[in-house]
């Protein structure tokens, strides 16, 4: 194996990207200002400089599935080292984003949710014990929903220590065959008044998305956020089933409600949920004028 080198596009200072990426997005998701892409891989095109740039570079440092960020800076160990303990982050009423994203998932990012009736993860995040520790913290994990065969992470690690549940469809089931319950047909499920399983097949035949609370969507590789353009974001070139079928599942999105956008790959957005829905409804009329 060859030893990693510094991406020549990164920017003279503390933080540099190796040639260990594997070009996930994670960094760009949590740090747009300071990480960017090159083609084949992303580099810094930035030195954080505030206290919140440097927080997001550490903790893209730390999320990145394949060690690839380093930091020269030995002032900034200790910092590194706990902002370790800050996963996973908190987003809005009991939602965190979980990073430690995982090579396997092709560095996907994860989610957890606190819920009375029981917590559940959405995809999974690399195994590790820190993040055990916050889960066991705040109250285990009863439920684990696979959106679909890439972003397994290490869920079925998760599973045992914790009892959960997974969930995942019929057509996804060989990526977790001994997963505790596999979803088989085509309808959406209303699985509790909190949570809404959505059949979103496309990028893969039995992807689905979760709909919780009517205010977050976990939409898995189906649907991203451009943050760079400030718009939707799809990977048509990394669909593996149907692109057709894919953009039939985006409109669909239309008929529900919801303010958050939290997906496997690209970034996260939070608008108003009118907003929301006026400019997905504007995305499904582009996409259908553009067939
Ligand atoms: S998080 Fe790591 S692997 Fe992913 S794009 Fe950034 S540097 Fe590359």
């Amino acid at each position: 194996m060859t030893t990693p080198q510094r991406v020549a596009e990164n920017v003279t200072g503390d933080f540099y990207v190796t040639t260990a990426c594997i070009d996930c997005g994670t960094c760009r998701m949590l740090a747009p200002d300071v990480y960017t892409e090159t083609g084949k891989y992303s580099a810094v095109r930035h030195q954080p400089q505030t206290s919140d740039e440097v927080q997001r570079s550490v903790y893209a440092l730390l999320a990145c599935p394949t060690a690839a960020i380093r930091c020269n800076n030995p002032d900034l160990k200790a910092t590194i080292q706990n902002a370790a303990s800050d996963f996973p982050l908190h987003l809005e009423g009991g939602v965190y984003y979980n990073g430690f994203t995982s090579r396997h998932a092709y560095g996907a990012s994860s989610y957890f949710i606190q819920h009375p009736d029981g917590n559940w993860m959405i995809d999974a995040p690399r195994w590790l014990p820190s993040l055990v520790k916050k889960y066991e913290a705040l109250g285990g994990i009863s439920t684990i929903l696979l959106t679909h065969q890439d972003d397994i992470g290490d869920a079925e690690r998760y599973a045992a220590h914790f009892g959960a549940k997974r969930i995942i469809h019929e057509y996804e089931k060989h990526a977790q065959p001994d997963a505790e319950h596999i979803l088989q047909g085509r309808e959406d499920i209303q699985w509790h008044p909190d949570f809404q399983i959505l059949f979103t097949p496309g990028h893969t035949k039995g992807h689905v998305s979760l709909l919780y609370k009517n205010r977050f969507l976990f939409s898995g590789d189906h649907l991203a956020w451009d943050s760079e353009r400030d718009t939707f974001k799809y990977y048509k070139e990394f669909c593996w089933y149907s692109f057709d079928v894919q953009k039939e599942s985006i409109a669909k999105l239309t008929q529900h409600r919801f303010a958050w956008l939290l997906p496997g790959h690209g970034g996260q957005k939070l608008l108003d949920e009118a907003d929301m829905h006026r400019r997905l409804t504007e995305l499904v009329a582009i996409m259908k004028s553009n067939n």
